[in-house]
């Protein structure tokens, strides 16, 4: 097999895949609007209910109207997986790969399709939109690979006379609860990390983004996953996602979105209902109030640009995002007036189209949040850039920049989901990194600095799962930067990591007497 090797993101410098890109552009406009089902056991559910999917640059424009799923089908879903279960465990688990492995070779050749989908649906502009379907096709050859690597278990000594085993086995019906802002690659990497492993599947995909998963569940079925394995059932967290978490029958939940939910989820899991002989286990990668610390020997182009890369890709709405910078006294005001500068370059608008740095933010509830957040900055410190927002045709929100907080402002520790950035003056760099550690997440951090003993200082007491050296803090790559936090920000399950199909399996123990 060809070893792991990630997708490369595509050039839109070059015209052939600009051309490649509205090409994908064209097949998604000629199916927006359309009806989607529910998919349980493989077969199609229509209900008269609907979640109406809609682009947030234009919210006239609808993407699909969605099925919705309420308790009673989703305890037809259960029904189905617990009956896939039984077969699919079975299943080698090199089928089970060749089932990922098909479906990147799918998605790889409807790329562009998949990302202009996640331009009109998301909101994603171009660049963005091709790293999260490129992401969704690493996430399905790294778990592929990871699969046959695990298939045999883990070597374990044996004494003379006896054979000892250590195998993993499947942990039984998994519920999936994807995110919006990474609506393909978090949504189809959580969902074949726990079906590759032999689980079934319960997915519930964000309900602003469900069209894109249920093209993906279309991917997974021409690959050749059986009936029932993944279910499609989008609906209401209050009422779907609930009575699944609470479901007896329910073997692990994965989880990716706030922290709020996160923690009901935790709660509500933790408790054992009739009929219920397992601790259920969760997977859960919640927020971040992530941190650029800049010291006063760096390269200050490198800091200004990391500072707003990581701030401002995909207008802030990443768990990873750089949301607050805390800069070494010395060198504050000129960062500060570099990363004005280059905010206020930035271009904003509907990001289908290619010259738009920035699209809008995901809905109406978002857009008052985020706004609501600047005008707490208002008081706090001062707007040195940004600020506004119009949300008449679409959600676009201004790149904002918040100067001279304190570091236990709500801005500074409050997780914003959207495009803000707060400024922290630090004297030193030791006070920079406890400024950093001062929150209650842990998720990234970048730390831009030439002087190596402060990089082994951040290596060491800089607390947060992902740490970047001279870099910013988003963009980690599936297989090379596994990805997960600390603390608030999660259960430390790397996605796109050497351990994390183990999450999704137990182990077993077997040793015979010869
Ligand atoms: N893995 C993404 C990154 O490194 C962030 C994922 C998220 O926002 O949930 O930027």
């Amino acid at each position: 097999m060809i070893p792991y090797k990630h997708e490369p993101f595509t050039d839109f410098s070059i015209e052939k895949n600009r051309t490649a890109y509205l090409a994908g552009l064209k097949t998604v406009e000629a199916y927006l609007g359309q009806d989607y089902p529910l998919v349980i056991g493989g077969e199609r559910v229509t209900t008269e209910d609907k979640i109406v999917s809609f682009n947030p640059a234009d919210k006239e424009e609808i993407i699909g109207r969605v099925s919705k799923s309420n308790k009673e089908l989703a305890e037809k879903a259960m029904q189905s997986a617990l009956e896939a279960f039984k077969t699919w465990k079975k299943v080698k688990p090199e089928v089970r790969a060749d089932v990922l492995l098909k479906a990147a070779a799918i998605v790889r050749r409807r790329k562009h399709e998949f990302s202009a989908l996640l331009t009109k649906e998301a909101g994603k502009p171009w660049n963005e939109a091709d790293a999260d379907t490129a992401e969704a096709i690493d996430f399905l050859t790294y778990y592929a690979h990871q699969m046959l690597k695990m298939k045999d278990g883990m070597p374990v000594e044996s004494r003379p006379g006896e054979d000892n085993r250590y195998d993993y086995i499947p942990l039984g019906v998994g519920v999936v609860i994807s995110p919006w802002n990474f609506a393909f690659a978090i949504m189809a990497g959580t969902t074949v990390a726990a079906m590759v492993t032999g689980n079934t599947v319960l997915l519930k995909p964000a309900s602003t983004t469900p069209v894109v998963a249920y093209k993906f569940i279309e991917v997974l079925e021409e690959a050749g996953m059986p009936a029932g394995v993944v279910n499609f059932i989008p609906g209401p967290g209050s009422e779907v996602g609930d009575y699944l978490v609470d479901h007896p029958k329910t073997r692990f939940i994965s989880f990716t979105g706030s922290k709020e939910v996160g923690l009901r989820i935790a709660d509500r899991s933790a408790k054992v209902n009739e009929g219920q002989v397992w601790m259920k286990r969760l997977i859960a990668e919640m927020g971040g109030k992530n941190t650029m610390v800049i010291d006063k020997e760096a390269d200050l182009e490198l800091a200004a640009q990391s500072i707003v890369k990581s701030a401002f890709g995909f207008s802030g709405q990443k768990c990873s995002a750089g949301s607050r910078a805390v800069v070494v006294e010395d060198v504050y005001d000129v960062v500060l007036e570099r990363v004005i500068e280059l905010t206020n370059e930035l271009t904003i608008g509907n990001p289908t189209d290619q010259s738009n740095y920035m699209g809008p933010v995901i809905d109406s509830n978002s857009f008052k949040k985020i706004m609501s957040y600047i005008e707490i900055g208002k008081e706090e410190g001062r707007v040195v850039a940004g600020g506004t927002g119009d949300d008449s045709k679409g959600f676009f929100v201004n790149p904002t920049v918040i100067a001279d907080l304190a570091p236990t402002d709500r801005v500074m520790q409050e997780e914003i989901f959207g495009p803000v950035v707060g400024f922290t003056k630090a004297k030193d760099f030791k006070e920079a990194i406890d400024i950093a550690n001062n929150t209650e997440y842990g998720l990234t951090g970048g730390v831009i600095t030439n002087n190596r003993e402060h990089l082994e200082y951040a290596r060491e007491e800089f607390h947060v799962g992902n740490l970047y050296f001279n870099r910013g803090c988003t963009g980690a790559i599936v297989g090379y930067q596994s990805f997960g936090g600390f603390n608030m920000s999660g259960t430390d399950s790397k996605a796109g990591g050497p351990d994390y199909l183990g999450l999704h399996m137990q182990a077993k123990t077997t040793s015979e007497m010869y």
